[in-house]
């Protein structure tokens, strides 16, 4: 099923938490809802769901206005960071709960709904903990266990609420690769909070990136990391360095270094921001007239496959972050306090609004 948004307004007393949203949830596609704590995620989830009323605007389902549908009608399943399972009963007897709730005349027979939770608890990969109770099981397999309750109900969409942010990080990433292989196999219309950037780029097909109860920019991970369309998006996605300065025709002047500015060859005497991500320097050792900005080895934090740089700029004192493959930083052979040359791979200017 398709999802749409279509200009919601959402206030708390003064506060607004949603400002004009309007977005599309592909069918069959899984959605990553991305943003700072309070940046109004949660709550464009509850609305979608029906849980919560926006002050304006609509929710499309279908196509079909279902901004006054009850939750029920909307058929949606859902997973929470704090999943309540029932703890008195059995893990099969948690997924079967929907079911065996279900009207009288919708309800499957008791042959049906034990061939169904099989079938879920195979599809999570958790036949073995089917007579356990939820307290014995680990916070990963319990919320593995929720998707499923989740899935029972054949919901039309999915909505994931931090579902793994409660999990340690390795749990954390091992759950992230198994959901998407998950949805890989269901196409279930799906839509995921984080404020884990990398969770976000990893799992989803589309990843809409919100600030301050604004929609900041939508794309495919590779999109909206190659391309942000704007310096919270730039920030927000990964470490960034910046360096200020003016921007005229096609060069950022960052005071003791001069930068190519792509595409703004046509900018005069503008106020900008250059953003290099730590990785995408080229780093030499300093020889009399390099080009490129030169800076001093403070410290080094090596991280197995990358050594992490702490520099220094020679001009002004500003610290620069960088990363290079540790097989290249041994060949360069530094010491701390040695003079090394920066050239940007790839640089990305903002022009200041004037
Ligand atoms: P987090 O990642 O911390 O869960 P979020 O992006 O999901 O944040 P929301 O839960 O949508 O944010 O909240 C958006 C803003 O609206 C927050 O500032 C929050 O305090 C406020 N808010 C949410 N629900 C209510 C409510 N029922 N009453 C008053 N304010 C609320």
């Amino acid at each position: 099923m398709s999802i749409a948004v279509k200009e919601l307004h959402k206030r708390f007393g003064n506060f607004t938490a949603l400002d004009n949203v309007s977005l599309d949830f592909p069918n069959g596609e899984l959605t990553a809802l991305l943003g700072p704590s309070g940046c109004g995620k949660t709550t464009l989830l509850r609305i979608i769901a029906g849980l919560e009323y926006a002050d304006r605007g609509q929710v499309l389902l279908d196509g079909q206005d279902a901004s006054q549908q009850h939750v029920r009608e909307r058929q949606v399943g859902f997973v929470f960071q704090h999943y309540a399972l029932f703890k008195h009963m059995t893990i099969f007897e948690n997924i079967a709960f929907g079911l065996r709730v279900k009207p009288r005349a919708v309800r499957p027979s008791e042959s049906e709904i034990r061939e169904k939770v099989t079938r879920l608890l195979e599809l999570v990969q958790l036949d073995w903990l089917a007579d356990r109770y939820p307290p014995q099981l680990s916070g990963g397999q319990r919320q593995r266990i929720a998707l499923a309750r989740a899935l029972a109900v054949e919901p039309r969409v999915l909505l994931l609420d931090e579902p793994f942010g409660a999990l340690d990080a390795k749990v954390r990433k091992e759950l992230r690769r198994w959901l998407r292989r998950l949805h890989d196999e269901l196409h279930v219309t799906s839509i995921f909070v984080t404020h884990d950037q990398e969770e976000a780029l990893e799992v989803a097909d589309q990843i809409v990136l919100m600030n301050h109860g604004v929609v900041e920019q939508v794309g495919a991970p590779a999109e909206v990391y190659q391309h942000p369309a704007t310096p919270f998006v730039y920030g927000f996605l990964g470490n960034v360095n910046l360096f200020h300065g003016r921007v005229h025709e096609g060069i950022l002047d960052a005071g003791g270094v001069q930068f190519s500015a792509p595409g703004h060859a046509d900018t005069k005497d503008a106020v900008g921001t250059g953003y290099v991500r730590p990785h995408e320097f080229d780093i030499d050792r300093y020889s009399p007239g390099a080009e490129g900005l030169v800076v001093q080895l403070r410290r080094v934090h090596s991280i197995g496959p990358l050594a992490q740089l702490e520099l220094e700029r020679d001009d002004n004192g500003d610290l620069v972050e960088a990363m290079i493959s540790s097989e290249r930083y041994q060949s360069l052979n530094l010491k701390v306090g040695e003079a090394l040359v920066l050239r940007p791979r790839r640089l990305h200017v903002f022009v200041n609004q004037q």
